[in-house]
């Protein structure tokens, strides 16, 4: 039972008002559900629209920033359980420890590092929680064909493709994760490769 999600987004708005209705609605599903969200601590873009979303409504919050991004992101000052870091790793690394699974929202570079590496550690056997893309208005379209591309011409195993769940709402991207089975790590580290 996944009793908190860390959410990554872009510390942008986006081009869409859809990106935004999109991020208030996972913060409302996951204050609904008793679901803590752990996500970048700032109150910029899509990351404070959720924030909001999920305080208005009465859910616990987390946020992991490094102070160094004060000015870029300013620390959410509405979010009482804000764990100031120093670097960009410890945030990743108590992002992932906080969490039970993990969820992209539409972002940018960061929002696409950090799902990533959650992914290659699943992989490696370092965790074993599921990812999920909420996939509003089509987003990750080209990134979807991008994964079957490179499942295709061998470089991801099947297995590991198939543990991102891609829903386009956030009650169905919920779901999907607490349904998830952890496919065990890659050949090569299980004996098998
Ligand atoms: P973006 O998707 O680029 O708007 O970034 C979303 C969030 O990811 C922001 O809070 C960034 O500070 C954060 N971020 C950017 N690069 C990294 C990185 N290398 N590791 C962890 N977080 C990052």
């Amino acid at each position: 039972m996944i009793r908190s999600l860390c959410v990554y987004c872009g510390s942008s708005l986006g081009g869409q008002a859809a990106y935004q209705v999109a991020a208030n609605a996972l913060g409302e599903a996951l204050a609904r559900s008793g679901i803590r969200l752990v996500f970048g601590g700032g109150q910029v873009g899509l990351m404070g629209v959720l924030a909001d979303a999920c305080l208005k409504a009465g859910g616990a919050v987390t946020g992991v920033i490094p102070q160094f991004l004060d000015r870029k992101e300013i620390i959410h000052p509405r979010v009482t359980d804000m764990r100031i870091v120093t670097t960009m790793h410890e945030r990743k690394m108590m992002m992932a420890e906080e969490a039970d699974g993990f969820i992209a929202l539409p972002g940018g570079l960061g929002t696409m590092e950090e799902l990533f590496e959650m992914w290659t550690w699943s992989q490696l056997g370092r965790h074993e929680k599921p990812l999920g893309l909420l996939n509003v208005n089509g987003y990750w379209k080209q990134l979807l064909a991008f994964l079957d591309h490179m499942q295709a011409e061998g470089f991801v195993e099947a297995r590991h493709r198939a543990m991102l769940a891609c829903e386009d709402s956030a009650e169905a991207v919920i779901e999907a994760l607490n349904a998830h089975e952890y496919p065990g790590a890659i050949a090569s580290l299980e004996g098998r490769g």
